[in-house]
């Protein structure tokens, strides 16, 4: 049965590269009714931090990539990789390498005046027992086939061999014993039994070297799917300078994680000329055989248009656990107000973004104590204040807050004025909102409530 797993190492925030590759393996998982695993590759004790793990999983579950086993951590398993290293050794498949970092200089030194890739030469692959001694200082080393090719046909790039003499003897453990890099991963994949490994192509050149350590320990070999890089807008392999990198950052930003996820399964993958995917559809139609060869470039104005989308199609309730968040930001509450589930539409037109919808809602649901300059400056003239007194009178007389009575009373005000639209509308939607633009004014004003609106207009009239 189909296992996959997401393997990141945490030295950092959850990123958008690596996000997308866990989305792949969690819907190649998710369609054929298999696990997925977060795997935390925290061998690298200097860099890896707590902070980080914690990070990479607040970004999963923000995106909701929940995982069936884990998170397993690497250095949990140290004497499973001791155990492994001693059984390649035992069975002649690995062997200590005695030879100093002096050697190994002097020997790439040589190899590279001689234009040769550097490489190990295999001194201490076949010594006799008296020549080794395992209480001097020495590493483990895998003794890779000297013969023959690595042929295997990645799901991204197609087939790929490399000539095993391009590899040499890899090492294995370090002289203080401690596993490398290439071979925990070869251990984990196999006793997790994993069957379909999606990750970043700048691993493709270890892969050879790990199907050869597969078949050392005649583990089955999974398939692998290498995935390319995103690049930024100018061709540029992607990085803070393009702006946002972490997934978080897209959550403050204002983005919604359905869309941030249909902007990452599009990003490298396509179905015809879809552009809007449900998380179910996504686990319908995505197929790992379908990932795009060439490298993908980000494009925020995209996603800012698919946040859009979401923002009008998503039922309110899936909405509102995010937008929630964004109001705490801002210390709003959305009690006493208007019902949201009628203000988002009117929005969903004018924003991209949940910052940029709470920013256009909040006079609905607080007080302000000034005006937009701009917007003041143009219609809250001395001239506005003739028909802002009058549509006061008129707005505090009413005793039916609806928006057709609104409207009636504004109506009334204009024509009694002999003056354009304009002239009353204009004045009155920068007091009661603050700003020069909103919604139709009978709903907005209905929305800010009468006692709210008429102290505003006192307050633009002062
Ligand atoms: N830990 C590796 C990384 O973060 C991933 C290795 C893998 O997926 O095999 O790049």
């Amino acid at each position: 049965s189909v296992k996959t797993r997401f393997a990141p190492s945490p030295t950092g925030y959850l990123h958008v590269g690596g996000a997308r590759t866990a989305l792949y393996s969690w819907l190649h998982a998710k369609a054929n009714d298999g696990k997925f695993v977060l795997r935390i590759e925290d061998t690298d004790l200097e860099r890896s931090t707590p902070e980080a793990v914690e990070a990479i999983m607040d970004g999963m579950r923000w995106l909701e990539l929940d995982w069936n086993e884990g998170p397993i951590f690497q250095t949990h398993r140290f004497d499973r990789y001791k155990e492994v290293i001693q059984q390649l050794v035992d069975e002649n498949k690995a062997y200590p390498c005695f030879c100093s970092k002096q050697r190994l200089d002097d020997l790439r030194e040589q190899q590279m005046a001689d234009k040769q890739k550097p490489r190990y030469d295999g001194k201490c692959r076949n010594l006799n027992a008296d020549e080794i001694d395992l209480e001097q200082d020495h590493v483990i080393r895998f003794k890779n086939p000297e013969e023959g090719a690595v042929t295997f046909k990645d799901v991204v790039k197609g087939e790929i061999t490399i000539s095993n003499q391009e590899l040499d003897d890899l090492i294995i453990a370090r002289t203080d014993g401690s596993p490398t890099y290439n071979f925990t991963v070869v251990v984990d994949d196999w006793d997790m039994g994993i069957t379909q490994v999606v990750r970043g192509d700048d691993h493709i050149n270890n892969t050879p070297r790990q199907i050869n350590i597969f078949k050392a320990l005649n583990a089955q070999v999974p398939e692998f799917g290498h995935v390319p890089m995103i690049l930024g807008d100018d061709g540029k392999k992607l990085s803070k300078r393009h702006g946002a990198v972490s997934v978080m950052q897209y959550r403050d930003d204002g983005y919604l994680p359905q869309a941030v996820l249909n902007y990452l399964v599009r990003l490298g993958w396509s179905h015809g000329d879809q552009e809007i995917f449900s998380v179910e559809q996504m686990i319908e139609l995505f197929d790992i055989n379908n990932i795009n060869k060439a490298p993908s470039a980000f494009n925020t104005q995209k996603l800012n248009w698919l946040n859009q989308q979401y923002i009008k199609s998503l039922p309110v309730e899936e909405i509102l656990p995010h937008l929630n968040w964004h109001l705490e930001q801002e210390g709003l509450s959305l009690e006493g107000g208007p019902d949201i589930a009628e203000l988002i539409p009117e929005f969903a037109e004018r924003v991209q973004t949940l910052k940029d919808l709470v920013a256009a809602i909040k006079p609905y649901y607080s007080n302000f104590d000034k005006f937009d300059e701009k917007a003041a400056k143009k219609h809250l003239r001395p001239v506005a204040r003739q028909p802002l007194e009058l549509v006061e009178q008129k707005l505090r007389a009413l005793d039916n807050w609806q928006p057709d009575a609104i409207q009636q009373v504004i109506n009334e005000t204009v024509e009694e004025l002999e003056v354009g639209m304009g002239k009353v509308g204009m004045p009155l939607r920068v007091a009661v909102t603050g700003a020069g633009m909103s919604p139709a004014l009978d709903v907005t004003l209905n929305w800010i409530g009468q006692s709210r609106c008429l102290q505003r207009i006192q307050m633009a009239l002062e």
